[in-house]
């Protein structure tokens, strides 16, 4: 489907005027970097269960799985994964327009590879492997080496395990995080939401919030979610689609209002 030249202009101008906006990213923005969701079957992923890697009951009772699909899976696909051209073009909006933060169910840090510098991880991050004990926090590089000596590896300080510092199923999101969150979405005059579903809390929360406080919505998902009807702006599109066709707007012509 070819997109709407003048819808993209009004969006960018809506862009260009709002005071405050929020963006809101889920796992449809890092798909074309190559991050399947949970949901993709494709090769090695698929050998590991979500259920046993990502609950935290699974985890303590036997950390072996996790680190498994570490060393296998998320691992090296950290380490190729590359920002695509939706979150670079997000991350130069912010010196475009007056974007002021980024909310993101994403664990994969590609939103901060890329330049971005307000990124709110609501699920925590992978890239980040912390001590359970005593929280001495470790690279996936050292993780990843410890893990090839012993598995589970565990803290060089204090022998307790390690593990991601991601949010695991089973597991509350860290309420100071989820605040602020609701806070940027409360406060915000433009939300732009990319690449979620948005039926599962908080993610369903955020939209809401906005439209409640009077915010301009636009939507950028592959597939339907239960907000297009009150979208003021709709892209059942690619991210990287959609954003590049922004930086043939007005919004990189000018400088910020
Ligand atoms: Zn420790």
């Amino acid at each position: 489907m070819e997109i709407n030249h003048d819808i993209i202009e009004g969006m960018a101008l809506a862009l260009k005027q709002a005071r405050h906006i929020t963006v809101f990213t889920g796992a449809g923005i890092s798909e074309e970097s190559g991050i399947p969701t949970y949901r993709g079957d494709d090769g090695l992923w698929s050998k590991y269960d979500p259920a046993r890697y990502a609950d935290i009951g699974h985890f303590l009772h036997d950390p072996t799985y996790y680190w498994n699909f570490f060393q296998e899976v998320r691992y090296p696909l950290l380490k190729n994964a590359k920002p695509n051209k939706a979150h670079l073009v997000l991350a130069e909006l912010e010196s475009k327009v007056n974007l002021k933060s980024v909310l993101t169910q994403n664990i994969d840090g590609l939103h901060q590879e890329a330049g971005s510098t307000k990124v709110i991880e609501l699920h925590g991050t992978s890239r980040v492997i912390r001590c359970i004990e005593c929280s001495k926090e470790y690279s996936i590089d050292d993780a990843f080496e410890k893990a090839q000596c012993n598995n589970p590896p565990l803290c060089t300080d204090c022998k307790g395990l390690l593990r991601p510092a991601v949010i695991f199923f089973g597991e509350a999101l860290n309420p100071d995080i989820l605040q602020h969150a609701f806070d940027e979405a409360a406060t915000c005059d433009f939300l732009l939401a990319i690449g979620s579903s948005m039926i599962v809390y908080p993610a369903a929360q955020i939209p809401m919030i906005a439209k409640q406080n009077g915010a301009t919505l636009a939507i950028i998902n592959k597939d339907a979610t239960p907000y297009d009807s009150r979208a003021d702006y709709l892209f059942h599109e690619k991210a990287g689609t959609v954003l590049a066709q922004l930086t043939g707007t007005g919004i990189y012509m000018f400088t910020k209002l």
